[in-house]
């Protein structure tokens, strides 16, 4: 018998409420000791935020982590550290956050788009190869939703053409590409400690690399201008202040220590959801074994398809699916591309080209995900229970039954 469906008034399929972020009363305590310590930021006192840098690289396995304010600031200073020059082009995928692509434009550099692969939604390295011309100088590989880029081609590729590689790994704390973590195979990963993100501190963001020149460089453009040893008021570079605070850092370090068992915890689990739901008519979890040796489900997506759903639009079953209980969302309505600030070459003092023209750009794999396809779970659920998983199977196969009858 069909089931009244959760949107239509019947009984929800799932009734957990998954929390973000997870805190107890360490962290509040934490914070609480740095507040009265008075000993609150730069000048003065940064020495939890140097804690945290330390055990933020231990982590990552990279020599160096430089905290700032945010994950685009991150890669901001990433690039530009790069040392990229005015018309320079950037390789990046349509499908992620804008910060991956504004940053570029910020730079006063030029954004080429790259489609996706159409198994892992991550940027396909035989476009990049394809796109790469004299101007190229930097590609931005994002792991998107936590699954590790195909890092080996990647760097191939970098390496036959002198390319900076800048992780954007704000999906992928603590994640793993064939053991190796996230952030530490490029030349600079960079993360975000947004309140959305696996590891938060509300807002944040650090750089992780290997590479001294290009630590002093992010560190003098972080702090204003100085450099190491020069006086408070000696400013050699362009940089802004875009430090954090002592008590974001103290809360850090205590999420920091639960970092591991949570990705843990979504791998095992997002790995437990893909073996349900392919078995699913018309639901397709991403694809793995593609060296992803721990994948941090920043986001769980699986495709969607609705002939199999008596051509109930994406839009719509992302409704009734949230309205059984499931945490989750269409995605990203549109490629990058299509924002008005790309069309409409919204680039304020920025100079850009004026032959760039980003309504020619057409990447079909990151449409389809957008336009059709690529439903998105929230992180948090994949903090919960073997049984959760099992009801957000339940809710499709009700959805399914419903509008097939
Ligand atoms: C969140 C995010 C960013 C930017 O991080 P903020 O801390 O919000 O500035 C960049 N890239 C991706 C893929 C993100 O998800």
């Amino acid at each position: 018998m069909k089931e009244i469906l959760a949107i239509n008034g019947g009984e929800k399929t799932v009734n957990e409420n998954f929390v973000w972020p997870v805190y107890d009363e360490t962290d509040v305590n934490a914070v609480a000791e740095v507040v009265r310590s008075g000993k609150w930021g730069n000048p003065d006192c940064e020495d939890l935020v140097a804690k945290f840098e330390k055990e933020f690289a231990e982590m990552c396995g990279t020599k160096y982590a430089l905290t700032c304010v945010n994950g685009s600031v991150a890669l901001r200073l990433a690039l530009i550290a790069c040392g990229v020059k005015p018309g320079d082009e950037v390789i990046v995928p349509p499908y992620t956050f804008i910060a991956t692509t504004s940053i570029v434009l910020e730079a006063n550099c030029v954004p080429v788009f790259v489609d996706i692969e159409p198994d892992t939604y991550n940027i396909n390295p035989v476009g990049i190869e394809k796109a790469i011309t004299e101007k190229t100088k930097a590609i931005i590989p994002v792991h998107f939703a936590g699954q590790s880029c195909n890092m080996d081609a990647i760097m191939a590729i970098s390496k036959k053409y002198n390319l900076k590689v800048i992780e954007d790994a704000c999906h992928a704390h603590g994640a793993e590409y064939k053991g190796m973590k996230l952030g530490s195979i490029g030349d600079v990963g960079c993360f975000s400690f947004q309140s959305s993100k696996n590891l938060t501190s509300g807002e944040g963001g650090i750089i992780t690399t290997n590479d001294e020149k290009l630590y002093d460089m992010m560190n003098s453009l972080r702090n204003v201008g100085r450099v190491k040893g020069g006086q408070w008021y000696e400013h050699h570079n362009l940089g802004c202040n875009y430090r954090i605070t002592q008590m974001q850092a103290v809360l850090l370090s205590n999420q920091l220590k639960r970092l591991g068992e949570q990705t843990q915890r979504r791998h095992n689990n997002g790995t437990y959801l893909n073996s349900l739901l392919e078995k699913i008519d018309g639901i397709t979890p991403l694809a793995r074994g593609l060296g992803e040796t721990l994948h941090s489900y920043h986001i769980y997506i699986f495709k969607y398809d609705k002939s199999k759903f008596n051509n109930l639009p994406k839009v719509e079953f992302s409704k009734m699916l949230a309205a059984e209980g499931v945490p989750c969302f269409m995605g990203y309505p549109q490629p990058l591309y299509k924002q008005p600030l790309f069309l409409e070459k919204n680039f304020m003092c920025y100079a850009i080209p004026s032959e760039v023209d980003y309504s020619k750009v057409c990447c079909p794999v990151a449409e389809k995900a957008c336009y059709e396809e690529a439903v998105w779970i929230f992180q948090n659920t994949m903090l919960g229970e073997k049984e959760d998983m099992d009801k957000f199977a339940e809710a499709i196969t009700k959805i399914q039954k419903a509008v097939l009858s």
